[in-house]
């Protein structure tokens, strides 16, 4: 394909589904109710604000001091096998710990790579006669302090300018760049006249201001940028200081997006007069698509750069290396990345800055993230009644950051810089640095995070909490008896429920089990260890749900096992004649929460069920699926759940702290957007598995099944973001339930599901004191303690818009995207949600490119290096089918992907958006590591090949047309492929060195992943192809939206539009 036909070619200049958005562009304002911020008011209920976190009372100044003394063993044992290993000698500790901490928080920038990288024009392409004067160019507010990589050779003068040649960071890929295309990633784009079918992009009146760029002033802003949630919807966002004296939101709305970089400015007089003339050159040859940026190389690179290493949290403001990569962390202070990730980790200091460059600042938090073998697990702290020490003022948790003052008598809140009195029982002397002398001997000094022992006055009702239960809930309506599901659900459940989670050390599980079957009614059932026979109570009065049993209905498993056993055995046979097809649902959700009110504790309900609910109930539920709305104003209406009843019920699971888990065996519509409402609410998870068979799907669903019944999980939690003053936590994603601004309720939260964060100014902050966050997330552990855990970081902070580009995060940012654009889409059409992320991405790198790139061409297409992958992901992001409006694809599914993304953390959110495919046909068969993941493209694929693609949720064995039989036969066992069965979801067990290796890899990445998958193989030009095609997300969506070179292109179109 010649160059000229990337640039000349639609998609843009046609209507397309995926990309149709883009013409409106930065022309005209949306018409709808704006986007303000992704998304109308955050998923709040209405009811009154209920207290948490109360502060201990006996945590004031003055107490006697407590038996033990300040001495940190007798009140600590850590959470793992291995108590009191917490170094107890200062000096050794001292040495390990390196520098004393305040001068651990210091300012001290990581050696970054080069900053940018440039995808630049050919040099005669680069003719350019005005490109030079970019110096003075750079905003009065943000010198340029980096000087950018510089592959080409572009005339500025008097800036210093790193040789020509393959960039340092990236060495081991220097000889897979493509000669003319050194690994700078320089490519040639745009070099060819404006094609005409670019036409559609000219935009009228940017030049002069149309009326979508008005530029508003800072009063002017405070207006236009104010969010729904901030002015409506939700009273309690309003934030004092946001909308009058303080600094505005940040502008997300195409109409007034561009206000900041279009039209003339004052700092860019006539940047580049050549405009569109500078790229006239001659047709182009052909474009290189292996020289635009890769994400299969970063990854790559960083896992040379910074894998197996010890990464050390003792540097504030450190950006941590990719999620794809491992290494090991030292907590020094700061919370590891495997708890908090951020889009920055230097924050702008004003909210002028972070307005002009769009970038969000956000963090997603992991607060019950397992911690590999390898690393120490979190401490436990315990200050018997007193409970852990607190600011009086904002409540925040001691921690490394607090500072003690007055010889160790009193500390200052880094949160608020309120001075507190250190209660007697904790004080203790300072050192000649104004350090405790026993710093190292407790963790909530010393560490980045580490957890307390809770007392009363963080417990329900001021006493302490019962065990957990979990409830199976087992639809035995026609479909699910006929389909042999049932009877698959109970032959596992009796060895699954030998491995329910239990706290490490302990012999059994003190989580108790009930089991519950029904259609239109409910059956119960008592399995009490005393009795022979389990006995069932039918309650078929569904409108007013209640648990006709106390006793017997929650048990202990082994004491039961025996009844236990034979209801598992017996539930198959008493509905084997069932002709019952209709289902209830609300009402099964609230047996569970009744059930857990009555014994006082919470947990969670594993529910199975085949169909819509119809049967007269509660929460019936019709279809409403209509494929008319799709790519109108009202396909907002797909995404958005039926109200009343499920709203409500949501609540009474999060006040009981009960979480719901859906396994849907869907054979048609079941308005997924509604069932899955209440756990994407509960901290619950859902799985779909359609038109179930259990021969080809039954291991995929017991996969998942055992992941979720043996995950490590926390209940009845809230949570608590605060922040030093200047910035506060201001918007919330999750599978979360909020009663009002600050406290975020979750009625459970399991090792694998993250919050991602937003934050906002309210005032500007210090480049020398930073910026501080602290998570406090209070919950009852699996043996059913309360337990407080407290993640610390610290931020930089930044005059200079340039160090923020240069500690961005990707895979963060990307992951705030698609939360924020999934909540959007339930209150804005999908064409308003895809213009703003493109706009944002094109705000967001012109605004780099204008203030922190050293001067270059204009046809050069200019990235900061930590977002020289960000097109990819947004782009990919832009086609998944939540946001690609395509009738193809099936409602249900769509509200799927959804929800399933609300609660992902930053490698999952990665990973769903950029695949792995990972070559097996000429694996080194001596190396243990796999090969390297390719780009996800077609032309990654080869006819002799055999590729495996995983995203987290799909997994695909693809085989080239020309696989050789040899291959073919060792790992299916049949001569050839015209030999392979269709619908084969599994590798037979074959005694060769290849099929150990695939199928070990298989098994790895299954059990590594949160979610199980489901194995699908696929032959090259066959039918089911399509499937695995639409996960090649570089190339052309197959339900609309661009491949990444086109994306690309229209970004750089874009971006040079802003700057002109
Ligand atoms: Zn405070």
């Amino acid at each position: 394909m010649s160059q000229q036909g990337y640039v000349a070619a639609p998609p843009y200049s046609q209507a397309q589904p995926g990309m149709g958005g883009y013409q409106a562009g930065f022309g005209s304002g949306p018409t709808q109710p704006l986007y303000g911020h992704y998304g109308g008011p955050p998923q709040t209920f209405s009811t009154q604000p209920t207290g948490m976190m109360k502060s201990p009372v006996s945590s004031a100044a003055g107490m006697p001091p407590p038996p033990v003394s300040s001495q940190y063993n007798p009140n600590i044992q850590q959470n793992g096998t291995h108590p009191q290993r917490y170094p107890s000698s200062p000096a050794a500790a001292a040495a390990a710990y390196g520098p004393p901490p305040m001068s651990q928080y210091n300012s001290t920038a990581s050696p970054g790579p080069p900053a940018a990288q440039q995808l630049s024009n050919q040099m005669n392409a680069m003719n350019l006669s005005s490109h030079g004067p970019m110096q003075g160019q750079a905003l009065p507010t943000s010198p340029v302090t980096h000087q950018p990589y510089q592959m080409s050779a572009p005339p500025a003068i008097g800036q210093p300018r790193m040789p020509p040649g393959p960039q340092p960071s990236s060495p081991q890929m220097a000889p897979l760049q493509s000669p003319t295309a050194n690994m700078g990633g320089m490519i040639r784009p745009f070099s060819g006249p404006p094609p005409p079918g670019a036409g559609g992009f000219q935009q009228p009146g940017l030049g002069s201001g149309g009326p979508g760029f008005q530029q508003l002033g800072p009063e002017g802003a405070g207006q236009g940028f104010q969010q729904p949630s901030l002015t409506g919807g939700v009273p309690g966002f309003q934030q004092p200081g946001l909308g009058v004296a303080g600094p505005p939101g940040y502008p997300q709305q195409p109409g007034q997006f561009g206000g900041h970089m279009a039209g003339p400015q004052p700092g860019m007089p006539g940047a580049f007069p050549g405009g569109q003339s500078a790229m006239a050159g001659p047709p182009q040859k052909k474009l290189d698509p292996e020289s635009i940026p890769s994400i299969t190389q970063i990854i790559e690179e960083d896992k040379v750069a910074r894998g197996g290493h010890v990464y050390s949290t003792n540097i504030r403001g450190q950006v941590p290396p990719l999620v794809t990569t491992d290494f090991t962390v030292q907590d020094q202070g700061n919370a590891s990345p495997r708890f908090i990730r951020c889009t920055t980790y230097s924050l702008p200091c004003t909210a002028d800055l972070a307005k002009q460059c769009q970038v969000p600042m956000a963090c997603i938090i992991k607060p019950l993230a397992s911690v590999p073998k390898d690393e120490t697990p979190l401490y436990l702290v315990n200050h018997g009644e007193t409970g852990p020490i607190r600011c009086n003022r904002c409540k925040a948790y001691m921690c490394p950051y607090m500072q003690f003052v007055d010889g160790g008598r009193r500390f200052q809140c880094a949160f608020c810089n309120c001075v507190n009195e250190v209660p007697v029982f904790f004080f203790q002397h300072l050192d000649h640095m104004g350090r405790r002398v026993d710093f190292y001997e407790r963790p909530e000094l010393s560490l980045g995070s580490c957890e307390f022992v809770a007392t009363l006055d963080y417990c329900k009702n001021n006493k302490p909490p019962n065990p957990p239960a979990y409830i199976f809930m087992i639809d035995v309506s026609y479909t699910n008896i006929k389909s042999g599901l049932v009877k698959l659900i109970c032959e596992e459940l009796k060895s699954l429920l030998e491995k329910l989670p239990r706290e490490d050390g302990a012999e059994n599980s003190v989580i108790k089990v009930g089991f519950v079957t029904y259609n239109k009614v409910l059956h119960f059932y008592n399995v009490k260890s005393a009795l022979a026979q389990p006995q069932m109570m039918v309650v078929s009065d569904t409108a007013e749900m209640f648990v006709p049993l106390l006793d017997g209905f929650l048990v202990n498993y082994n004491e039961s096992k025996a009844v236990i056993y034979n209801l598992l055995d017996q539930i198959p046979d008493m509905f084997a004649d069932t002709s019952e097809s209709e289902t209830v649902f609300a009402p099964v959700i609230q047996a569970g929460v009744e059930a857990f009110k009555a014994a006082e504790c919470s947990g969670k309900l594993f529910i199975f069920q085949s169909s819509m609910p119809t049967a007269e109930a509660p929460g019936k539920l019709k279809n409403r699926d209509d494929k008319k709305l799709v790519n109108t104003e009202k396909e907002k209406l797909l995404f958005q759940p039926q109200k009343a009843v499920y709203e409500q019920l949501s609540k009474d699971c999060v006040a009981q702290g009960c979480s719901v888990d859906l396994f849907l065996f869907p054979s048609q519509y079941v308005d997924l957007a509604t069932m899955a409402d209440v756990p994407s609410h509960t901290g619950g998870s859902v799985h779909k598995y359609s038109n179930f068979q259990v021969e080809t799907d039954g291991e995929h669903f017991l996969r998942d099944l055992r992941k979720e019944v043996q995950k490590s999980i926390g209940f009845d939690a809230i949570m608590r973001v605060r922040t030093s003053t200047g910035f506060r936590a201001t918007d919330f994603f999750g599978a979360i339930h909020m009663n009002n601004t600050t406290d975020i309720e979750m009625a459970a939260l399991d090792c694998d599901q993250a919050l991602t964060v937003e934050f906002k100014h309210d005032d500007t902050l210090s480049e020398e004191t930073g910026a501080f966050i602290q998570c406090a997330l209070l919950y009852t552990n699996i043996s059913g303690q309360r337990r407080l855990r407290i993640h610390n970081l610290s931020l930089n902070c930044s005059t200079q818009l340039s160090e923020l580009y240069k500690n961005c995060e990707t895979d963060s940012l990307i992951n705030f995207f698609a939360k924020s654009a999934y909540r959007a889409i339930l209150n804005q059409p999908l064409k308003n949600v895809r213009e703003i992320l493109v706009n944002q991405t094109a705000h967001m790198l012109a605004c780099y490119r204008k203030n922190c790139a050293s001067p270059s061409a204009a046809s050069q297409l200019v990235l900061p290096n930590s977002m020289k992958v960000f097109p990819v992901y947004m782009n990919s992001l832009m086609k998944t089918a939540p946001l690609v409006g395509s009738t193809e694809l099936a409602t249900d599914d769509r509200a799927y992907h959804r929800l399933s993304v609300m609660a992902m953390g930053v490698e999952d959110t990665q990973l769903l958006l950029y695949p792995r495919l990972i070559p097996l046909h000429n694996m080194d068969m001596n190396s243990e590591a796999l090969p390297a993941p390719v780009r996800c493209s077609e032309e990654s694929l080869a006819d002799q090949g055999m590729f495996l693609l995983e995203n987290g949720h799909a997994m695909f064995l693809w085989l080239g047309q020309a696989s050789s039989p040899e291959l073919i036969q060792n790992v299916f066992n049949v001569p050839s492929l015209a030999h392979l069965q269709a619908n084969v979801c599994s590798l037979p067990e074959l005694d060769n060195q290849l099929s150990k290796k695939i199928r070990s890899t298989i098994s790895d990445l299954l059990e590594e992943r949160p979610n199980s998958m489901k194995l699908v193989i696929v032959r090259q030009k066959d039918k089911p192809e399509i499937l695995f095609r639409q996960f090649l997300v570089e190339d052309k969506g197959l339900h609309g939206g661009a491949s990444y070179m086109d994306f690309l292109c229209y970004v750089y179109r874009e971006i040079r539009q802003l700057l002109t």
